[in-house]
Formats: C-alpha cells, sequence, structure tokens
C-alpha cells in the first residue's frame, strides 16, 4: 500500500473546502455547508471577513516576516491592546495553541525556579483535558488515545477529575506548581468549569503560592460571551494560554502571564522564529477590531441563548437520540443518548444535511458557529438539525 503524500494522520471525510463567504463553506463540487463549526472555534469572523482579509492583504504587501531579533512596533502593539484588555501584563505570541501550552508550562516552571524552589514542578491537570498535540501538551493530558506510542513522556503532571476540587487539592504536595486546567472542556466534551471548582482553584493557588494556569485556547477571545471565560467567575489566572479565534483563521497563539508569574522569563529563555510577525500580528488586530467594538460580545452572548433555547426545545423532538444542552455563548455541545455515535451523526448531518459540526469526547456534539451568525443561521442550522436527527438511524445504520 502506498503511502498519501499528506501523512494520514487525520481520517479525512469527503467534503473538500476550497471557498468560504460569512457562514457557509463551499466544496470542490460547489456543495454550499452551513459552518457550525468554524475551523473547530478559529473562524470567530466567519469566512472572508473583509475587514481580516484586507489587513492581511494590506500587511503581506507592505512586511510579511521579520526575525524576532529586531524592535517589532508590530507586536509591541498587539501584546499591548491584550494586556490592556485582560488579566495580563505580558504576552508571548505563538504560532498555535500547542506552542502556547509550551510557553505556558515553561513560564510556570521558571516562576518557581526564579523563587528558589526548581522541585515545584508538577502542573495538576484534568481527566479529559485536550492542550494540543506537542510532547508536552499530550503529557499534560491522561487521554490515552493522545498518548500511547509516544512515551517516555514529560514527567511532572499529575492528574484529577474535572470538576472535583476536593480530588485536585488532594494531589497538591511539595513538588506542585500549579493547575493546568481549560475553564471550558472543549475537546473532552463541551464541559463548563463550576464556578466553585474554577474560583476553588484560584483559591487554593493563593494559599499554597501556586499558578493558576489557564488553557482557554477554545474558550477564550469571545467564545463564551465574554472576550475571555474566566470573566464569567469573577477570577484571574497567572498565566493564560490563547490561540484558535485569535487570528480569525491566521495561525496565531498566545502566552499571556502577569508580570509576577512571568518574572522567570528573562532574555533568552524563550523564542520563536515566526512567533508575533508583523503577517499575524495585523490579523490579530483586525480581529480585536472587531471583537472590542461595542455590542459585538453582547452579540455572542444573545445569540448564543437564543441558539442554546432553540436547542432545548429541539431535543424532547427527538428524545431518544439526545440527553442534554451544555456549554456556554457559542460553545455548546448536544449530547448523544448512549448507544449514539457523535462521530456518525456529525458525518450524517455534513454528507445528508449540508451543517458542519465537530465531534467531543463524552458522546458529545460541538456547535461552534463563527461568533458573527444572525438569526437567520440559528433558524437554518435547527432545521438542519431536526431533520437530520428525524432521518439519523443511529449507530447500526451508518
Ligand atoms: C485546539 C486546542 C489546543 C491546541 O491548539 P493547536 O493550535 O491545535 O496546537 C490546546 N488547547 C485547547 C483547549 C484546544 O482546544
Amino acid at each position: 500500500m502506498s503511502t498519501p503524500a499528506l501523512m494520514p494522520v487525520y481520517p479525512r471525510c469527503g467534503v473538500r473546502p476550497v471557498r468560504g463567504e460569512g457562514v457557509y463553506l463551499y466544496g470542490e463540487d460547489g456543495t454550499e455547508y452551513l459552518d457550525f463549526a468554524a475551523g473547530i472555534a478559529v473562524n470567530a469572523l466567519g469566512h472572508g471577513h473583509p475587514h481580516l482579509v484586507k489587513a492581511i492583504a494590506d500587511q503581506a504587501a507592505t512586511l510579511m516576516h521579520v526575525s524576532n531579533l529586531y524592535g517589532s512596533p508590530q507586536g509591541e502593539a498587539l501584546a499591548q491592546r491584550i494586556v490592556d484588555n485582560s488579566f495580563a501584563d505580558t504576552v508571548f505570541f505563538t504560532n498555535s495553541g500547542a506552542e502556547a501550552i509550551e510557553c505556558a508550562i515553561k513560564t510556570a516552571r521558571r516562576f518557581h525556579h526564579a523563587n528558589g524552589n526548581p522541585q515545584r514542578h508538577t502542573l495538576i491537570t484534568f481527566n479529559n483535558a485536550f492542550h494540543g498535540r506537542t510532547l508536552g501538551a499530550i503529557s499534560a493530558t491522561n487521554q490515552a488515545k493522545m498518548r500511547d506510542g509516544f512515551e517516555p513522556l514529560l514527567p511532572g503532571f499529575a492528574y484529577a477529575p474535572f470538576n472535583d476540587l476536593d480530588a485536585a487539592l488532594a494531589l497538591i504536595d511539595n513538588s506542585t506548581a500549579g493547575f493546568l486546567v481549560e475553564t471550558v472542556q472543549g475537546e473532552g466534551g463541551v464541559s463548563v468549569g463550576t464556578e466553585a471548582f474554577i474560583k476553588g482553584l484560584r483559591q487554593a493557588c493563593d494559599e499554597h503560592g501556586l499558578l493558576l494556569v489557564l488553557d482557554e485556547v477554545q474558550c477564550g477571545y469571545g467564545r463564551t460571551g465574554r472576550m475571555w471565560a474566566y470573566e464569567h467567575h469573577g477570577i484571574t489566572p497567572d498565566i493564560m494560554a490563547v490561540a484558535k479565534g485569535i487570528g480569525g483563521g491566521f495561525p496565531l497563539g498566545a502566552c499571556l502571564a502577569t508580570a509576577e508569574a512571568a518574572k522567570g522569563m528573562v532574555f533568552g529563555t524563550h523564542g520563536s522564529t515566526y512567533g508575533g510577525n508583523p503577517l499575524a500580528m495585523a490579523a490579530g488586530q483586525a480581529v480585536l477590531d472587531v471583537m472590542l467594538e461595542s455590542g459585538f460580545l453582547e452579540h455572542v452572548e444573545t445569540i448564543g441563548q437564543r441558539l442554546r433555547q432553540a436547542l432545548e426545545q429541539m431535543i424532547p423532538n427527538h428524545d431518544a437520540l439526545f440527553e442534554e444542552v451544555r456549554g456556554s455563548g457559542l460553545m455548546l455541545g448536544l449530547k448523544l443518548k448512549p448507544g449514539n455515535e457523535p462521530r456518525a451523526f456529525v458525518a450524517h448531518l455534513r454528507d445528508n444535511h449540508q451543517l458542519l459540526t465537530v465531534a467531543a469526547g463524552e458522546n458529545v456534539v460541538r456547535i461552534l458557529p463563527p461568533l458573527v451568525i444572525d438569526e437567520s443561521h440559528v433558524a437554518q442550522a435547527i432545521e438542519r438539525l431536526s431533520e437530520g436527527a428525524r432521518t439519523f438511524a443511529g449507530p447500526s445504520d451508518d
């Protein structure tokens, strides 16, 4: 058997998009899809947003890349804007979520090293977590499907059940550096961290001199109807990884930190050839131009509530298939009843009803539309979902 030129690590489906416009994607054969996957929470402004497209085109013609050895007016400006709109004092730009997590892990370890406590190197992380696919990031989850065959992994992680504060606190010992946690778990099944859990972790950090490291790669950047998901809990982290929505489709990520938490990240401790280049910074600025406009986040909250209500009204009509609606803002999940395979339902919606969604853990179908959807897209999605549910024969028939 010959190996495909594109390394076959993804089970790619028959949809082969070649063009996008707003909330719609178009396949090679011209088929139109309603895109409620948004590149897995990446295309926050939808496809081909004119402001983002123009910013990238203009910057590409002006200056695409220079080394981080030179001064970066573009990087300073975007970092300052993120600082002005978050808990953070300082920002490191990356090209992906996993790289933002790597920087977050390094920053946490280096903080304790700088404090003279290098033995405090263990981050407590959580079952079902997803932090990306680098060796560091797969070491930070206990999901076997991502780790198997890649050992030896990075030491320095301990795992507790998500939303189980007592279990997390019970793992604290002399080697603990802090907690690494998704404020809302995405890939794991769209599980919202409870207020008691997230606040409890913050409090434990304050009591024990630990760092709260949030992974908001998926749930940050407006996805939950707030700029950052931590805002729902009235707390702030010490370090946070973001990506996905930050570039609206341009590869960009960032590690945010307070001045105190970042105290170990001095000259020479970290770097990236591409990270924060002028083209990426232009994309990041354009996304923020739109997202920080007054009313944008309120729109996400309102339309997220509408979508959720509509889903909640729909599911009793198909009660053999759907168990519950979960999530926050426009990061929603439809949990299927046992015996129904989310991947099969996602494929059915895609192939027979031209609706794109994403499968997740815990038998959940993720619904992650662009943040710019309106009522008509909600209505169309609900129509396709109910029609899809009606025609879905279930696991024995896919
Ligand atoms: C997608 C994701 C990552 C990894 O991002 P990449 O850009 O794929 O490296 C990390 N954490 C969370 C929560 C994610 O959803």
